[in-house]
């Protein structure tokens, strides 16, 4: 990416660069100054030489790429089954607030062997343009021809942010595409926004094991910006099918001996967990005390249709799967309604659901921090509220 370049001759041996760099990467030897491999190329030490001796040489590829060639806004629209998945819409939306910040347009793009019910979907979503490639090779999912007909059209319509759901197919095959094109990729993203000056994107996600939230901006000289984001972490735009778009179509360049990978067969695996896609969800914490316990959160999930959520101390306790887990390193989840009993709502918790439409805390700590974000809260042993709860809503609802 580059080189530091201490020219000899020039040094004089000061130590300024010394205490400059955040890394340790410099030294001195014989009087002068040396960098070794921990050097990042931050360029801090350049500006502190007094006498101009250190110098950053860029390599080719990070000088000639021309940002400036990259333009719009594109998302993938990710399908399955028949049905786009809601995080494609999510991002659509989330994408017009990118592209309206930048002041260019906002593009979907779609693979499968039939498309055009899709097309339709991504325009009403908000998409100005959609770009197709249609192929009996892209059904079922594989990685090689989606990674190849993405690639193909990134490098000849250069969008400058590409967004993908940070699902399945979208984490599988961001990475090979990021990687083919030369450029950055932040993984499972959970804000995105557009610096005011510079137009680059600052993508936040968890980082060090989920302690801090980090914003990160891709390389300036690498192109397109590109981010995974997890479903349910922005909201769903306005649905308007009397929208138009453009439809761009692009062969796919791929043949099927090209392609490492046949299906063979799907096998059906356990019955997943919905939680992402739930409206009510009734979740239980450390605060419920047991495996059989959760028969109370079961219970009042039962009678509300709602599905079962926990905290990561019932997960780790081996009270419930990890699929239930709702949280920074569980499932992030947007329902109507989110029962959080025996939840005292850590920053890790919340990261998961506090975006939830109304919040219902049932805890016997008045001052356990799930209440400041409760949208009601009830105080009290959750073996006797719980109960009494179902109870109402078991004979308002007739069930
Ligand atoms: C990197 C990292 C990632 C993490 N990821 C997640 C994650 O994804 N999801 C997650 O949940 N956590 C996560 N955690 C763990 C998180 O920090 C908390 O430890 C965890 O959320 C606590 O779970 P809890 O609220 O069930 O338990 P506690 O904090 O122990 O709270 C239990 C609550 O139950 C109440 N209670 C007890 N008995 C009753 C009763 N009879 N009636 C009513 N209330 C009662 C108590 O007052 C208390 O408030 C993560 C931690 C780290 C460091």
């Amino acid at each position: 990416m580059a080189t530091l370049l201490i020219d000899k001759e020039t040094c004089t041996g000061c130590e300024a660069c010394i205490p400059s760099c955040p890394f340790g990467a410099l030294s001195m030897k014989e009087g002068i100054a040396v960098v070794d491999e921990k050097c990042t190329f931050c360029g801090a030490c350049v500006d502190v030489c007094p006498v101009s001796a250190i110098t950053m040489e860029k390599d080719e590829k990070a000088v000639t790429i021309d940002a400036g060639a990259y333009k719009d806004v594109w998302v993938f629209i990710e399908h399955e089954q028949g049905k786009v998945s809601s995080v494609s819409f999510e991002l659509l939306g989330e994408g017009r607030k990118l592209a309206d910040a930048i002041g260019c347009k906002l593009s979907g793009f779609i693979f499968g062997k039939e498309a055009e019910g899709f097309i339709k979907e991504a325009i009403a979503y908000g998409a100005e343009k959609v770009y197709v490639t249609e192929s009996s090779l892209l059904e079922p999912y594989r990685t090689d021809p989606f990674a190849c007909a993405a690639v193909n059209l990134i490098r000849k319509y250069k969008p400058e942010i590409v967004l993908f759901g940070a699902t399945i197919q979208g984490r599988d095959f961001a990475g090979t595409v990021a990687t083919t094109l030369g450029t950055g990729l932040t993984a499972d993203c959970t804000g995105l926004e557009i610096d005011p000056e510079t137009k680059y994107l600052k993508q936040t996600r968890p980082a060090f094991g989920g302690n801090i939230m980090a914003t990160i901006l891709d390389y300036p000289n690498y192109r397109p910006q590109m981010s995974t984001v997890r479903p349910k972490v922005f909201p769903m735009p306005r649905r308007d099918d009397s929208r138009n778009g453009e439809v761009i179509r692009e062969p796919l360049p791929m043949t099927e001996d090209q392609i490492r990978t046949k299906v063979l067969e799907f096998i059906k695996g356990a019955e997943a967990v919905n939680l992402a896609d739930a409206e009510i969800i009734v979740s239980g914490g450390r605060g419920i005390g047991s495996a059989e316990n959760f028969k109370v959160v079961r219970e009042l999930a039962g009678v509300l249709g709602a599905a079962v959520g926990a905290s990561r101390a019932a997960v780790d306790a081996g009270w419930i799967p990890y699929e239930h887990q709702v949280g920074q390193t569980g499932r992030t989840v947007r329902p109507k309604i989110y029962f959080a009993c025996g939840i005292s709502g850590s920053i890790q918790h919340q990261a998961g659901m506090k975006t939830s439409d109304i919040i219902v805390a049932i805890n016997k700590d008045p001052e356990a921090p799930i209440f400041k974000i409760a949208t009601y809260g009830v105080v009290g042993d959750l073996f006797t509220i719980i109960p009494m709860i179902k109870e109402e809503f078991r004979k308002r609802l007739g069930r």
